[in-house]
């Protein structure tokens, strides 16, 4: 298949839901803890939880967006805690367009494991995924173990979009989001879709 119609299948044409043009899929990784559900529910519902995950359980949430003319529904693909036992199988990365690939800026470890998921999607991802490397927690400057800088220069060398984060105090994480969602609209329209 050629990169035109990897897009083409990828992106649905949403036809039995009204409601939106286009139907995309996109997936959270990451190590366990960042704080991936909790950017996820900011997004989705613009909620913070400050206990733990309760249940292994929600899976994805939905959110519209309109880009230009089009209404997006975005399709966000949570790991629900699979991340903790590495896994995470090829059906999760199947049909995403996106990624939101997140660390800890407060834990170096999640930072280090970046390359681990990066190789990840080389493996199990489509080859024109858009992904944005999330430095969370922002609002802990005080315990930081990452540099913005450090971010910065992974995302240049990978070519990745970059964002630092605080789903706690809701600080770019729309940025993150639609910037994502932004880009993979680009990309697909491109094809004439
Ligand atoms: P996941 O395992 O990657 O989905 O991480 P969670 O969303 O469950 O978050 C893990 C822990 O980090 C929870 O205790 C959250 O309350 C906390 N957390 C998540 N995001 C932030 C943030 O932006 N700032 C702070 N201070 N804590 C956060």
């Amino acid at each position: 298949l050629g990169r035109e119609d990897i897009l083409k299948t990828m992106a649905h044409a949403y036809a039995y839901d009204e409601e939106c043009d286009y139907l995309f899929k996109a997936v959270l990784i990451g190590d366990s803890a960042v704080g991936k559900s909790n950017l996820l529910s900011r997004f989705s519902k613009n909620e913070f939880r400050l206990d733990s995950k309760p249940t292994i359980g929600v899976e994805f949430a939905y959110r519209n967006v309109r880009v230009g003319d089009k209404l997006i529904k975005a399709q966000i693909w949570d790991t629900a805690g699979q991340e903790r036992f590495r896994a995470i199988t090829s059906s999760y990365y199947r049909g995403a367009l996106g990624a939101l690939l997140v660390y800890d800026i407060t834990r170096r470890a999640t930072f280090d494991n970046v390359k681990k998921w990066l190789q990840e999607l080389k493996e199990f991802g489509c080859s024109e995924m858009v992904v944005v490397l999330v430095g969370n927690k922002s609002d802990l400057g005080h315990s930081r173990e990452v540099d913005e800088e450090e971010g910065k220069n992974v995302a240049v060398s990978d070519g990745l979009c970059f964002m630092e984060t605080s789903a706690l105090d809701n600080v770019n994480v729309e940025e993150a989001f639609l910037g994502m969602i932004n880009k993979i609209h680009q990309m697909t329209t491109r094809t004439s879709l």
